[in-house]
């Protein structure tokens, strides 16, 4: 007899919620790293954070050689279906904005740019300064100043 050729499983298969409900990241993000990205993504590590509760993901980027971390939240995630942590990128913007209440806008240039509008909006209150990774860039293609607008 001949069978029909098996479709390949999506990635966030129901039928997955089932068979792995609480995949290691680590193991997953190994195979993604293959499946994807070529192998190129050695230098990132993957790891929950136990007490990180107003995102589910973060992705820190620690200097010139590449390497970068991703963090989990172990709160946020354990309850959820297997497929929001598959999809992390997709699935929170909703919880997380709910918890950026604190928006600063710039006066410059860049409030009519996207992608972001002159807007950041942050969980802290911790306003944009030298500190973000990003204000060189934004010093030199905007050089706006940020302006406390709600929280
Ligand atoms: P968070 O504020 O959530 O910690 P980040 O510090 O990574 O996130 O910064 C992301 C935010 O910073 C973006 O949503 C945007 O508001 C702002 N931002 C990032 N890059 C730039 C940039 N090049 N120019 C202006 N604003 C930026
Ligand atoms: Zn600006």
């Amino acid at each position: 007899p001949t069978f029909p050729a098996r479709e390949p499983k999506s990635l966030v298969d129901e039928s997955w919620e089932l068979v792995d409900p609480n995949p290691d990241p680590r193991a997953l993000f190994v195979q993604f790293n293959k499946l994807y990205f070529w192998g190129r993504l050695e230098a990132v590590e993957v790891k929950w954070s136990f007490r990180m509760t107003l995102c589910a993901g973060v992705c820190r980027y620690e200097g010139k050689g590449g390497m970068c971390s991703i963090c989990l939240s172990e709160p946020l995630l354990k309850l959820r279906p297997r497929k929001d942590l598959i999809e992390i990128y997709h699935s929170f913007h909703n919880e997380v904005d709910l918890y950026r209440q604190h928006w600063w806008r710039c006066n410059g240039p860049c409030q009519h740019r996207k992608p972001y509008y002159g807007y950041v909006k942050r969980a802290m209150n911790r306003a944009p300064s030298a500190k973000d990774y990003w204000w060189s860039e934004h010093q030199r293609t905007c050089g706006g100043t940020y302006i406390k607008v709600k929280e």
